[in-house]
């Protein structure tokens, strides 16, 4: 069988360390700068980094409509950190446009400034799939006000850290970082249901 093909969203943030973990989960790897790199694709990854550059990025190379597009048609997405704050329908603190495709509120370095970044090992109550995952978390986003068709995977301390809308999965860690190969393969397994 052919391996599946998955776009990583280039334009800034931690792309590499994706690609590594698609390749450990048995996927190809495809940057994605420009609407026609959609093409052929069989999911798609927003990465970490800075959602303000990423989103500026998205602006200039007019990828908005065409991402929407891709995700619309039941591709599945994944989105980390940065790349989660840009599928959520609502951002607080510093709003950017985002392709609004995740029914939640997104709240931007919500862990503040002192404790930027730290790991933690999943909530018990977790999808099983998910059990003893260690979760890396760096200026990450508090999701809330999640819409009755989305489902936690997991969570750390109580909140939501990774979600499913259908085709569209966000985790406001970074499974990319580690050796953990679940969450991008729950990224192939994933279907618009
Ligand atoms: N704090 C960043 C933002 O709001 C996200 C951090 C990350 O992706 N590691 O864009």
């Amino acid at each position: 069988m052919q391996a599946p093909k998955v776009g990583i969203v280039a334009i800034q943030g931690d792309v590499e360390a994706h690609a590594a973990a698609l390749r450990r989960a048995g996927a190809d790897a495809v940057p994605v700068l420009r609407d026609k790199d959609l093409d052929g694709l069989d999911a798609l990854i927003l990465p970490g980094g800075e959602s303000t550059t990423i989103a500026k990025g998205l602006a200039r190379l007019e990828l908005y409509e065409p991402l929407r597009g891709f995700i619309a048609a039941g591709h599945p997405v994944l989105g980390t950190c940065a790349g989660a704050i840009l599928l959520a329908r609502r951002v607080l603190n510093h709003p950017v446009e985002t392709l609004g495709v995740l029914d939640c509120t997104a709240a931007r370095n919500a862990y503040g400034t002192q404790v930027d970044s730290f790991a933690a090992t999943v909530d018990p109550e977790s999808d099983p799939a998910f059990a003893g995952m260690r979760c890396v978390f760096i200026r990450a986003p508090r999701l809330s006000e999640l819409g009755p068709g989305v489902e936690v995977l997991m969570r750390v301390d109580g909140e939501p850290v990774l979600v499913r809308q259908a085709n569209v999965l966000a985790a406001t860690f970074h499974p990319e970082l580690g050796d953990d190969p679940r969450v991008h393969e729950r990224l192939l397994e994933t279907r618009a249901r």
